[in-house]
């Protein structure tokens, strides 16, 4: 384990539109994964930390609410234009903290821009329904509002694309809004407040609170927060709904995964081998989509397997800023987690194809790697199978029949995303009928909704009833209001003590 050094960078909270480094005392230490050295401390908020962020944003939220909806969008623009010309460097931040390759980085910095762009919107999504004339002389309307100080708690993985997910919608519906990103990968955050601020966002509007449970129990338990949007390992995620919910809170929380790519016989299997190591290693399988299990319909997986292994034999491993496929795990505690499946699944009897363990690579030796590792035979009572392992481990299970996958695919505790490859269009339908998961692909590994869909699971992957972004994200941050309201002439009065009825 590296030492822990002191005399770093402090990553700072952002609070009422400045850098504020912590004082509580407490930090925690930021790796660049491909050095395995620890590049900066980030601080740890307390209590009195956690109260001077929640005054900063509820103070600033009824201007901001009242800021007309073309000023608001005028902010986003502006946030769009700034993100797109200079996302290179935000790119860079997130390899140096997280180790995904930066074209990795830069892929999530877009797909995160999709919703600023979908953001951008906001007067159209937001527009209510009229009803004229519903009884004699009355009108009814509908309006949708702000909900005040709302909180979104995302993972490591992706610094940049799922805070994307959530906070340009709420700031366009007119909250404020509190990050607290992760503690391994925390200066993207710092990165897009600066950029909102340069971007017009009134200070206080947006908030960075650096930290790790304590922080999020502030949140969670604290009456000026409205709203939390968690996403996490599914023990957490179930966690912040149950305390938030309890406390009076609307949660939407997206846990973890285990995703299965469904192969029939009569699938392209170079299509399938292609996508298994994209879908399986990119980000070194440190994705919620990542699909970490291939479930084979005999009698594929021979041929499969040996494609599979002749493309991973191309891949490269080294430090993401260099040109390379896959870069470091996050932490060296998450390094040896993941490799501990891959010695439970050999415990267990499966047959490891490829094994990642000691692998060389394009960097520095001290670096958290892991090389791409495939499993094959893995039975499905193993704890590498039913547990999420969340790094560079791809395994296959072979089945008899479309049917047995199903019901394998069905049994899980997880269902985030899926993929069926198949050329049959009738087993393609039936799947995406019968299966028991969020987001389906035909043909497509990662399916990953565009950022006017919403992106959730099902099961253990989301608790709460409401996804990200879409549709479904704008309901998230407001509430509604219907209005009757009736402009009659005087002479139409007179007492009537019955319940309203229309005429
Ligand atoms: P994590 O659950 O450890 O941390 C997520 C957030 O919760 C962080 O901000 C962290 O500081 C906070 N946290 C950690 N422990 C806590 C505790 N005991 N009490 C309160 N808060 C706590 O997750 P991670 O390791 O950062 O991210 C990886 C996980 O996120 C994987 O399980 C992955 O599948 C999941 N994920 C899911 C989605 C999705 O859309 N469903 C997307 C991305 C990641």
């Amino acid at each position: 384990m590296p030492a822990i050094v002191t005399d770093l960078a402090l990553v700072a909270h952002w609070i009422d539109g400045k850098e504020q480094p912590g004082t509580s005392g407490r930090t925690a230490p930021v790796f660049d994964p491909a050095l395995g050295t620890v590049s900066k401390n980030v601080s740890l908020a307390d209590q009195a930390e956690i109260a001077a962020a929640i005054t900063s944003a509820k103070a600033a939220f009824p201007a901001w609410r009242d800021l007309s909806m073309a000023k608001r969008q005028q902010v986003l623009f502006s946030f769009r234009e700034l993100l797109n010309a200079r996302k290179g460097e935000m790119a860079e931040i997130i390899t140096s903290e997280h180790g995904k390759v930066l074209s990795d980085a830069l892929g999530e910095i877009s797909r995160g821009q999709e919703v600023v762009e979908f953001a951008c919107g906001i007067p159209h999504l937001l527009k209510g329904d009229y009803s004229e004339n519903v009884s004699t002389g009355v009108d009814v309307y509908s309006t949708r509002q702000a909900l005040g100080v709302v909180a979104v708690i995302s993972p490591f993985n992706f610094p940049a694309m799922v805070p994307m997910w959530f906070f340009p919608l709420a700031l366009a519906a007119g909250n404020s809004v509190i990050l607290k990103p992760s503690e391994k990968d925390p200066s993207a955050a710092i990165w897009m407040a600066k950029l909102l601020q340069e971007a017009g966002l009134p200070d206080g509007v947006f908030t960075v609170l650096q930290g790790d449970k304590e922080s999020v129990d502030g949140l969670l338990e604290h009456p000026d927060v409205k709203a939390i949007s968690f996403v996490g390992s599914t023990p957490i995620a179930q966690y912040v709904y149950e305390t938030g919910t309890r406390h009076g809170k609307r949660i939407q929380a997206l846990g973890g995964a285990k995703n299965h790519m469904l192969v029939l016989p009569d699938a392209d299997l170079d299509l399938v081998a292609d996508s298994a190591i994209n879908a399986g290693f990119g980000s070194a399988g440190e994705r919620c989509m990542a699909i970490s299990v291939i479930v084979a319909v005999e009698p594929v997986a021979d041929v499969l397997i040996e494609k599979i292994v002749t493309r991973m034999n191309t891949l490269t491993v080294g430090d993401g800023r260099r040109s390379c496929d896959m870069g470091p795990l996050v932490t060296e505690v998450h390094r040896d987690k993941v490799a501990s499946y891959i010695e439970i699944a050999k415990e267990d009897g499966a047959n490891i194809v490829v094994d990642g363990r000691g692998i060389e690579v394009d960097g520095d030796p001290n670096g958290f790697w892991l090389g791409p590792t495939l499993i094959d035979a893995l039975p499905v009572t193993s704890k590498a199978y039913t547990e999420e392992i969340f790094g560079p481990v791809l395994s296959v299970v072979r089945v008899a029949s479309f049917e047995e996958g199903v019901d394998l695919i069905n049994s899980g505790a997880f269902g985030n995303g899926t993929a069926i490859f198949t050329n049959d269009g009738g087993a393609a339908r039936r799947f995406q009928n019968e299966i028991e998961v969020g987001m389906i692909g035909i043909n497509v590994p990662i399916p990953v909704p565009v950022s006017y869909f919403s992106f959730g699971g099902w099961k253990n992957s989301l608790f709460g009833d409401t996804k990200a972004h879409g549709v479904e994200g704008v309901h998230f941050f407001t509430r509604g209001k219907a209005i009757t309201s009736r402009w009659l002439d005087p002479s139409h009065g007179g007492i009537n003590l019955g319940f309203p009825e229309n005429n």
